[in-house]
């Protein structure tokens, strides 16, 4: 039976497969937002990624949380294209390196390597808190998981605490002028459109809700009182 405080790497590759499927699935949404701000190609670009980092996961057999993020890291930075593979492939490769050879995490190691991976897009991109990007989904996501790890939440209600707060981010850029990307060519003229990166970005959080609350890892349910699926 699942512990509620630990996240195995059979939780994490579910993850990572949950989300795969949900990019799939939103393929057409976030590639219609890209095209409002950009250049219509986000949901292509990630859905070409992820669909190559599944192959990729295939084979990996039973290999350690670290292997896995670094494995969608590596395979993002060299099938994507654009803005966002280099900044997605950066944020899953330190995911990937906070969690060198660990089978079993708990939260606090899930904010740490959070931390990480938002260190690497901050590095790489240099976007700011309100620059209408994916950073605006995940740094309020960031915030929520620290809470929850400091209230000792068990782990599917702070990831569900998490996709929350990732969710009003991502509306919260609408209104915003983009100042980073592609979408900032465009001026005052990007307000009044949601981010397609801080979607996908929010997204990330609700596959976590999908995988982790119904049913953890191969293993029963996990999901504690009122375990919530936020819809
Ligand atoms: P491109 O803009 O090169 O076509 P995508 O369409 O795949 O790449 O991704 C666009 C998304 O990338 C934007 O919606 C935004 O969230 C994100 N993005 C762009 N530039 C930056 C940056 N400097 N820092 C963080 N995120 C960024
Ligand atoms: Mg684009």
């Amino acid at each position: 039976m699942p512990d509620p405080d630990r996240i195995s790497a059979a939780d994490v590759l579910a993850w990572l497969r949950t989300y795969a499927g949900i990019i799939q699935r939103e393929k057409e949404y976030l590639t219609a937002l890209d095209s409002a701000i950009g250049d219509a190609d986000h949901g292509i670009n990630m859905d070409r990624g992820f669909q190559a980092a599944l192959g990729k996961l295939d084979g990996l057999g039973e290999a350690d949380i670290g292997t896995l993020l670094r494995t969608v890291g590596m395979t993002l930075v060299s099938t994507v294209g654009g803005a966002a593979g280099p900044l997605y492939g950066t944020f899953f490769l330190q995911l990937g390196g906070a969690t060198a050879g660990r089978h079993e995490i708990g939260l606090a190691d899930l904010l740490a390597a959070l931390e990480a991976g938002l260190a690497g897009i901050v590095r790489l991109g240099k976007a700011e808190p309100g620059d209408k990007t994916m950073l605006d989904a995940l740094l309020p996501a960031r915030d929520a998981l620290h809470g929850a790890v400091e209230a000792g939440l068990p782990v599917a209600d702070a990831v569900a605490r998490a996709a929350e707060a990732a969710e009003e981010g991502m509306r919260a850029t609408v209104p915003l002028v983009a100042r980073k990307g592609r979408a900032s060519y465009l001026g005052e003229r990007s307000a009044g459109h949601q981010d397609p990166g801080a979607t996908s970005s929010y997204f990330l959080f609700r596959a976590a809700v999908e995988a982790w609350a119904a049913g953890r890892g191969e293993g029963g349910s996990a999901a504690g009182p009122g375990g919530s699926v936020s819809g």
